[in-house]
């Protein structure tokens, strides 16, 4: 059930925060609840969190959505969190490591929602895994470092246009929503936060034919992101697929549409 947004309350409850799990926990009321407004959950949604933590999100969500899945790497958090929650709602705490969950097994045929501060030591692993099961996902909405948000959201011709530029947004329309200071965090990080919200699109319109190949494709481009095309795929792509894509091979990687990738990927045959 979708509630208004709660008056501030207590972000959760305390306890020290551990580097090796990316552990920076969120303490500004203002961009909790700019996290919580950008969700917006909707009654019959299925949400996930990635990392709830302390609860920082985890606890304004479930008050606002009524039921909330989190998944949380941490042992020292189960317990807390399953406390805190009690007294609010029905929390599904799913002990494990993000990366060997399941999201389409944890679907069930009805897409999910993601939404997670992630840690930001394994951002990039967690946004590919969820593009492996981009079918399975509704939406989702991360705090990354600013700089990985500006990567994902770039579009060709700006120096930050890359590798994961193309590869998320060939799935996802990608936003980058607002941007979240170090002080809004315990500890603080040392770098500009900031919120993305990654839409997958209907797998009839990504138009891949082979998601290996076209990874392939993507990484050598860039790999050599100086060299023109010509010369970066080298080995992966000749004269004739360059005319079959409409692609000049003079271009080069940061030069070119996510569509150029695609059809560069689809007439490479092995
Ligand atoms: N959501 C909380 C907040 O905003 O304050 C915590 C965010 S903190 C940046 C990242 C969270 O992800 C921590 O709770 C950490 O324990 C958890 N985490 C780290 N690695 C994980 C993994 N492999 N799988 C699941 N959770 C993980």
């Amino acid at each position: 059930m979708t509630r208004p947004l709660p008056p501030p309350p207590a972000t959760g409850f305390s306890a020290p925060a551990k580097k090796s799990l990316g552990q920076h926990f969120l303490a500004d009321r203002h961009y909790i609840d700019r996290i919580v407004q950008a969700v917006d959950p909707k009654p019959g949604q299925r949400l996930v969190e990635i990392g709830p933590g302390q609860g920082a999100i985890t606890l304004p969500l479930l008050r606002r959505h009524g039921e909330l899945t989190v998944i949380e790497f941490d042992r020292d958090l189960i317990a807390p969190l399953t406390d805190a929650a009690a007294p609010i709602g029905p929390l599904t705490i799913i002990h494990r490591d993000v990366l060997s969950v399941d999201f389409t097994e944890l679907a069930a045929g009805t897409p999910i929602r993601l939404v997670g501060n992630l840690p930001y030591n394994i951002s990039s692993p967690i946004l590919f895994h969820a593009l492996d099961h981009a079918g399975a996902i509704a939406d989702m909405h991360f705090m990354l470092q600013k700089e990985v948000v500006d990567r994902m959201a770039a579009a060709p011709g700006s120096k930050v246009y890359g590798r994961l530029s193309v590869m998320l947004q060939a799935w996802c329309e990608v936003t980058s929503l607002f941007v979240v200071p170090p002080g809004a965090f315990r500890p603080p990080p040392k770098v500009d936060s900031a919120v993305a919200r990654l839409v997958p699109r209907p797998a009839a319109d990504v138009g891949i034919d082979d998601r290996k190949r076209f990874a392939d494709v993507v990484r050598a481009a860039f790999g050599q992101r100086r060299k023109t095309l010509r010369n970066a795929l080298n080995g992966v792509c000749d004269a004739r697929h360059f005319e079959a894509a409409g692609v000049r091979a003079e271009a080069r990687a940061e030069q070119l549409e996510v569509a150029d990738f695609i059809r560069l990927a689809n007439v490479v045959v092995d």
